[in-house]
């Protein structure tokens, strides 16, 4: 069941979506060639608690981190340690913060230095996609209209589109119904209504959308070992332009 939020619930997110945006902010403050994935971790959890919230991603499902730290092959799920970023990789962090019972959920794939054109290319399609998706995140339209727009714009570009994960409803709990696939035909799924919030997060393979499951049992790696971007925002849909809460 798709649960619709009610304005009161919304301005909720819309504050949980606040301290998401700005935790990101402060950890893309921080990442420079030098510095480790469990050091931003660290930063991560300590903003989010300083502003009287839960970081949602730890423990959630045993989950050992409160950010998801995911470097260069690294799709998704990365949990942070001792690696330390390097001039030239690129890092995707996921995080979610819970307050007054609401998560936001977003994610952000940044350079670490200076980083090569096709790095960038592969981060600034990967966050269009986003973009495109979200154009249809409107009154009437269905579902498979977001994925379709995704799937579209990240293969026009020759990349590919994750299919073992997807976005989600989210609201009192981080995974909601529905699913949001990152591709799949225009025109199906459940049609969207005012009030329906919404993690939408294209995870965009250089390559091919294969992938493996490292031996810690999260970590999402391209099975061609290249490399991937991700990017995501909590969003709700309202009676016109999609209110994106994550940034
Ligand atoms: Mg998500």
């Amino acid at each position: 069941m798709i649960i619709i939020k009610s304005d009161k619930e919304i301005d909720k997110m819309r504050r949980a979506g606040k301290v998401v945006a700005d935790c990101h902010e402060l950890v893309r403050e921080n990442i420079k060639p030098g510095i480790t994935t469990a050091q931003l971790d660290a930063i991560a959890e300590d903003y989010i608690r300083r502003q009287g919230a839960i970081p949602t991603f730890l423990g959630y499902s045993g989950f050992p981190a409160s950010i998801c730290a995911s470097p260069n092959e690294v799709i998704v799920h990365g949990i942070p340690g001792e690696r330390i970023l390097k001039e030239g990789d690129i890092i995707s962090i996921d995080l979610g913060a819970t307050l007054d019972g609401y998560v936001g959920d977003a994610a952000r794939t940044h350079p670490v230095g200076e980083i090569s054109p096709e790095n960038q290319r592969l981060i600034d399609v990967t966050r269009q996609s986003f973009f495109e998706g979200i154009k249809n995140a409107r009154v009437g339209n269905r579902l498979g209209d977001i994925s379709h727009a995704v799937q579209k714009y990240v293969e026009d570009h020759g990349y590919s589109v994750v299919r073992d994960y997807v976005g989600h409803g989210i609201g009192r709990k981080m995974h909601e119904e529905p699913q949001i696939p990152n591709f799949g035909p225009a025109g199906h799924g459940p049609k969207l209504v005012r009030g329906m919030c919404l993690a939408i997060e294209p995870m965009v393979n250089a390559g091919t959308y294969d992938l493996d499951i490292l031996d810690d049992n999260w970590t999402a790696v391209t099975f061609d070992g290249k490399n991937s971007a991700h990017y995501e925002n909590t969003i709700c849909v309202t009676d016109g332009e999609p209110e994106i809460l994550t940034l």
